[in-house]
């Protein structure tokens, strides 16, 4: 199933998207997961993909991402593997849907993308165990981590690399019945293939991950786990359009601007 949150008529609200049509969720999936502990109460109304504005498939409360989770990248930065998960925060309102804008802030010399798999936390969780992870998760997106790498190194702490508005491109929607090992993962920028990798190339799985964190911090319903960037991290740069594609999900799109264009 393939949960989007969109915006018709003035009005924002979850959706489920199959055979070219988004059907209403009269709950939100959230509740529904909690309560149920799967999707059903389907309304009757329907609308095209191309009638609705696509929104971020969930607002999470936090975004706790993994630095140097896959073996390829820690190389590529030069790193060592970290023998526990390596967190960190990105701020919420950093969350941008598909098709948004990446803004560039001005003055940045660097900034990246990194292509990542997502992770959607369907109901709270502190404390779980390893083996029942998947319990707590509602499904999977894309996300792109994208980053500061000048800020990165010079800051020493990641807040303010990571933690730019438009910083945290997440979407097009949540995939509930798949199985997050073993996924092809691709970065494309204008089209040209820069990231591939398969999620089963992870140091720490999913199920290690959600545990992990929640032994460290409560997670709330819809909260995201950004599980990290594979090798062939690299540039951006004003009017570039940037893909992050995972198999069985979709692709998620971004335009890339200049603040300066906007007059900001
Ligand atoms: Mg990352």
């Amino acid at each position: 199933m393939r949960i989007v949150r969109f915006l018709a008529f003035g009005k924002t609200s979850y959706g489920v998207f199959h055979g070219g049509k988004i059907r209403r969720l009269r709950r939100d999936p959230f509740t529904q997961f909690t309560t149920f502990g799967r999707i059903s109460f389907i309304d009757s109304v329907s609308y095209s993909l191309d009638s609705v504005e696509l929104l971020p498939p969930c607002s999470p409360s936090k975004i706790v991402c993994l630095g140097l989770n896959y073996r390829s990248h820690v190389r590529e930065m030069e790193s060592a593997t970290p023998s526990t998960p390596l967190i960190f925060l990105k701020p919420s309102t950093a969350v941008i849907g598909p098709n948004d804008a990446i803004i560039l802030p001005p003055g940045c010399k660097r900034i990246d993308y990194e292509g990542e798999l997502a992770v959607v936390v369907g109901k709270k969780a502190k404390n779980v165990p390893k083996g029942e992870a998947a319990k707590y998760i509602l499904g999977y997106t894309c996300f792109n981590d994208v980053s500061d790498r000048e800020a990165q190194v010079t800051d020493g702490q990641w807040t303010r690399a990571k933690g730019y508005d438009t910083f945290a491109p997440l979407g097009p929607w949540i995939e509930t019945d798949i199985s997050p090992g073993g996924l092809k993962l691709e970065t494309y920028v204008n089209g040209e293939l820069r990231q591939s990798a398969s999620t089963s190339e992870l140091l720490f799985s999913v199920p290690e991950l959600l545990s992990f964190i929640s032994h460290v911090m409560t997670l709330l319903p819809g909260d995201v786990i950004a599980t990290g960037t594979p090798e062939g991290v690299g540039p951006l740069k004003p009017g570039d359009i940037v893909e992050v594609k995972i198999e069985k999900i979709g692709t998620l799109k971004n335009p890339v601007v200049a603040s300066e264009e906007l007059g900001k």
